[in-house]
């Protein structure tokens, strides 16, 4: 993503913000404009909470070039408590550790530098809730 496309989408992105359905109830994240669901057009944005639940989980050791420093690192899907799935980084975590239906906590960090420019990406990443 060019930076300055990334940079536009940060308040929306930092904010989880996402949008029900006023037809049928369901979450999008990011919002849309037309549900797939029911085809309905009208939409209550809200603030995802930033909590959910890991519902599958790989570890990437051949990542995208931009992502190769990192490598081997997890990545899961992620049932949000309000309904979205993402696919997230799983970070501060061993690979031994992650199992499906464990909580996670999104945090917005860091995610890679790009090249030379060095213009530095975010976004969020999941964290396990410890006990
Ligand atoms: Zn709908």
């Amino acid at each position: 993503m060019p930076p300055s496309r990334s940079w536009r989408s940060y308040p929306q992105t930092y904010r989880l913000e996402a949008a029900r359905c006023k037809g049928c109830g369901k979450a999008y994240y990011p919002p849309r404009l037309i549900c797939p669901g029911c085809k309905g057009r009208e939409f209550e944005h809200f603030r995802m909470k930033p909590s959910g639940t890991i519902v599958s989980h790989t570890v990437i050791r051949t990542p995208s070039s931009e992502f190769s420093g990192l490598a081997p690192f997890a990545v899961g899907i992620v049932e949000m408590d309000d309904g979205p799935r993402l696919t997230l980084q799983l970070a501060d975590v061993g690979f031994e550790e992650i199992k499906t239906g464990l909580p996670v906590r999104l945090e917005f960090r860091r995610m890679y530098s790009e090249g030379e420019s060095g213009v530095i990406h975010y976004g969020h990443k999941a964290v396990l809730v410890r006990k």
